[in-house]
C-alpha cells in the first residue's frame, strides 16, 4: 500500500531516535514555546504523538473539529521533526494509555504536561500511577490554583470579578502603578453596542490547504462519514504559520473594534470583531500569554483591549479553575455531588438521525470508555434537545440562523452561544447535560474543561449561582435590540415571538427558586405584574412551542400557513 503524504513527509525528516528523552504531547499541547520542548535540546528530545480514532468517534464531533485537530497535530509533527526532534507518530485503535504503555516500555518513562482535559487525565491515570508517565506542570496557563484560592479567601463565592481583579493586579497586565489602566478594571458597561454595518465586519483569512491538510480532509470524509458538519479546509488554520496569520489578522482587524461590538449579533457575519482564536488557543497553537501581551501593548482603544484581556486572562482561566476545583462538577463546594451520566452523550444525534451513535460497535468494545460527565439540574430542566439544534427548521429565525452557522463553520461567537442557543434551550427546559454534549460536538473549540462550565454554569444555570450570578435568559426584545435576526422572522419580536412568552413563563415557573437574586429582582417584579390573562397566554404559548419543537416541527404564527410544517422531523 502506498504511503500517504504525511507519512512520506515525516519519514523524509526522520532523525536518529536513540539517546533521547521522550515526551508525550497530547493533541491540545501543540507548542514548543513552553514546557520541556521549549527548553531542551531538540537533538536530545523525542515526542510521541497519538491519533486515536476511538476518541474521535466517541461523540459525533463536527468534521471541521476533527480536521482541525488532526491537521494541526500532523503539521506539528513535521514542524518538530524539522527542528531535529525525533517524532514517533502512532495511530491507536484504543485509549491513549493503551497506546502509550508499550511505548513507555520501549523508550523509557514518558513525560507530559498535565492535560487540560479531564477525559484525557482519566485515560492516562493508570500510566501515571505505574510511573510509566510523569506529569509535569502545564505551562500554557496564565494563572495558578494559588491565584484562584487567593482570589476567594474564607469561602468567598466564586465570581469572575474577584478573580479577574486579583490576576490583573498580580500579573500587572493593563495596570499602572498598581492601579488599573483607565481607572477601572472593567469597561464592560461600554461594550454593549449593537452593530448596524459600520465599521465593516472583519473578514477572516482563508488558508490554502497543502497535501497534508488535504489528506486529513479525505481521511475525515471517509473514516468519519457519519459525523455531522461541513468540512471547509480553506477556513482551517493548520500550520504554525497559519496560526500566526490568523492572530495577525485578529490583532489588526478585530481588536480595535472588539469592545464596543462584543455583544452584537448579525446575519451579515458570524465573526463581527471576534478573533476566532479559541480553537487554536485550546490546542496551544496560539499561547494565551502571547495574545494577552500583544493586545495589552496594542494601540487599540482601552475598552477593546480590556474587553479582550478579560476574556482570556479572566473568563478562560476562571472556568478552567472552576472545572478543576470541582473535578468537572462532580464535587461541588457545598458538598453536593450531582449525578453523572453513565456514558458520553451524543447531544441528541441519535434521536435526530434515527440511528444509534455507532462509536461503541466500531471500537469493538475494546477501550475503557469514560463516564458521560456531571448532570446538574438546579432548575430541574430535563427535556430532550429539540431537533432544531440539528437543523430541523424551528421557525425562529435567530435559532435557525445560528444553528446553520454552527453546522457550517463549527464556530460561533460568545453571544450567539449564550443569548441565542443557550437562551432558547434554557427557556425550553432542556436537560443541560444534553445541551453541553451538543455544544461539545458542534464547536471546534470544545473540550470538557471549557464547554462544561460554560454550558452547565453560564449558559443554563444548571449549577445555580455556583460561579455566575443569574440565568442569562432574555425575551425577543433583547435579540431584536442586539441583532438583525428578527427582520427575517415570521414572528414579530414586539407582538408574538414565542421566545418572549417562554421568557415570562420561565420567570414565573422558577420565581421561587430565583427570588432573592438581586440581578433578577426587576424581571421577577415585571413577571409578577403580568395580568392573569397574559400569564395564561404565556403558559399556552410556551407549552405549544415546547411541544412543537420537540416533535421537530416548525413554529408558525397563528393564522399563517406553513408549507414546511414537519419537514425537518
Ligand atoms: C454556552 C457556551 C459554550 C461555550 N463553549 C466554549 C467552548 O467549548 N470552548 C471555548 O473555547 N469557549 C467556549 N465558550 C466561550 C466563548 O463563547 C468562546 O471562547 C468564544 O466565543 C470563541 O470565539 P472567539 O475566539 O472569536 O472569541 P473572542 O470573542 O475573540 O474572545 C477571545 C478569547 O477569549 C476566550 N473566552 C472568551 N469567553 C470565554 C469563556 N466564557 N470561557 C472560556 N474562554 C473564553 C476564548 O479563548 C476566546 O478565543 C462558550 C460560551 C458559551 C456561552
Amino acid at each position: 500500500m502506498s504511503r500517504g503524504a504525511f507519512a512520506r513527509a515525516l519519514a523524509a525528516r526522520a532523525v536518529e531516535p536513540a539517546g533521547r528523552r521522550w515526551l508525550f504531547v497530547p493533541y491540545d499541547q501543540l507548542t514548543d514555546a513552553v514546557g520541556p520542548l521549549s527548553r531542551e535540546e531538540p537533538r536530545r528530545l523525542g515526542i510521541v504523538l497519538v491519533e486515536a480514532p476511538w476518541k474521535a468517534a466517541r461523540r459525533p464531533y463536527h468534521r471541521q473539529k476533527l480536521a482541525l485537530v488532526l491537521a494541526n497535530l500532523r503539521h506539528f509533527a513535521l514542524e518538530q521533526a524539522a527542528r531535529g526532534v525525533a517524532v514517533r507518530h502512532v495511530v491507536s485503535p484504543g485509549a491513549y494509555a493503551d497506546a502509550l504503555a508499550p511505548l513507555a516500555r520501549e523508550l523509557g518513562p514518558l513525560r507530559c504536561m498535565a492535560p487540560a482535559e479531564r477525559e484525557l487525565r482519566a485515560d492516562l491515570a493508570p500510566l501515571v500511577a505505574s510511573g510509566a508517565l510523569e506529569l509535569v506542570p502545564h505551562e500554557g496557563w496564565l494563572t495558578t490554583r494559588d491565584d484562584f484560592d487567593a482570589a476567594f479567601p474564607r469561602g468567598r463565592r466564586w465570581r469572575l470579578d474577584g478573580f479577574y481583579r486579583h490576576v490583573r493586579t498580580r500579573s500587572g497586565i493593563l495596570m499602572q502603578a498598581g492601579k488599573p489602566e483607565g481607572g477601572r478594571f472593567s469597561f464592560d458597561a461600554e461594550n454593549r453596542r449593537p452593530w448596524r454595518g459600520v465599521p465593516p465586519a472583519a473578514t477572516p483569512p482563508r488558508f490554502t490547504p497543502d497535501a497534508i491538510t488535504r489528506e486529513v480532509g479525505t481521511l475525515v470524509t471517509e473514516r468519519f462519514a457519519d459525523h455531522p458538519g461541513s468540512l471547509d479546509l480553506g477556513a482551517l488554520p493548520a500550520t504554525a504559520d497559519d496560526a500566526e496569520t490568523l492572530w495577525r489578522w485578529a490583532l489588526r482587524a478585530c481588536i480595535p473594534h472588539f469592545g464596543p461590538f462584543e455583544d452584537a449579533l448579525s446575519t451579515a457575519s458570524t465573526t463581527l470583531f471576534h478573533t476566532r482564536i479559541s480553537a487554536l488557543l485550546n490546542l496551544l497553537r496560539l499561547l494565551p500569554a502571547r495574545v494577552v501581551a500583544d493586545v495589552a501593548a496594542a494601540g487599540a482603544p482601552l475598552a477593546s483591549r480590556e474587553g479582550f484581556v478579560r476574556q482570556v486572562l479572566g473568563w478562560r482561566e476562571f472556568v478552567r479553575h472552576v472545572h478543576e476545583a470541582t473535578d468537572g462538577f462532580r464535587r461541588l463546594p457545598d458538598g453536593t455531588r450531582p449525578s453523572v451520566a453513565a456514558a458520553p452523550g451524543d447531544g441528541g444525534w441519535s434521536r435526530w438521525s434515527g440511528r444509534p451513535w455507532p462509536a461503541r460497535a466500531r471500537a469493538g468494545g475494546a477501550p475503557r470508555d469514560p463516564d458521560g460527565g456531571a448532570r446538574p439540574a438546579h432548575l430541574g430542566a430535563a427535556d430532550a434537545l429539540p431537533p432544531a439544534f440539528w437543523g430541523a427548521p424551528s421557525g425562529l429565525a435567530c435559532l435557525d440562523r445560528v444553528v446553520a452557522d454552527v453546522w457550517r463553520e463549527g464556530y460561533g461567537h460568545h453571544i450567539t452561544r449564550l443569548m441565542v442557543l443557550s437562551n432558547v434551550a434554557t427557556l425550553l427546559g432542556v436537560d443541560a447535560r444534553e445541551l453541553a454534549d451538543w455544544f461539545w460536538v458542534a464547536y471546534a473549540d470544545a473540550y470538557d474543561w471549557v464547554v462544561e462550565p460554560n454550558v452547565l454554569g453560564m449558559g443554563t444555570f444548571a449549577l445555580g449561582d455556583l460561579f455566575t450570578t443569574k440565568p442569562y435568559v432574555a425575551g425577543a426584545a433583547y435579540v431584536n435590540r442586539m441583532s438583525d435576526y428578527c427582520g427575517g422572522c415570521a414572528f414579530s419580536p414586539k407582538r408574538d415571538c414565542p421566545i418572549t412568552s417562554l421568557y415570562w413563563r420561565f420567570l414565573s415557573e422558577h420565581a421561587e427558586r430565583l427570588r432573592g437574586n438581586p440581578r433578577l429582582a426587576m424581571p421577577l417584579r415585571s413577571a409578577a405584574r403580568r395580568a392573569p390573562a397574559q400569564r395564561k397566554r404565556d403558559a399556552e404559548v410556551a407549552a405549544w412551542a415546547r411541544a412543537t419543537l420537540a416533535r421537530g416541527e416548525r413554529l408558525v404564527p397563528p393564522g399563517a400557513s406553513d408549507v414546511h410544517a414537519g419537514s425537518g422531523s
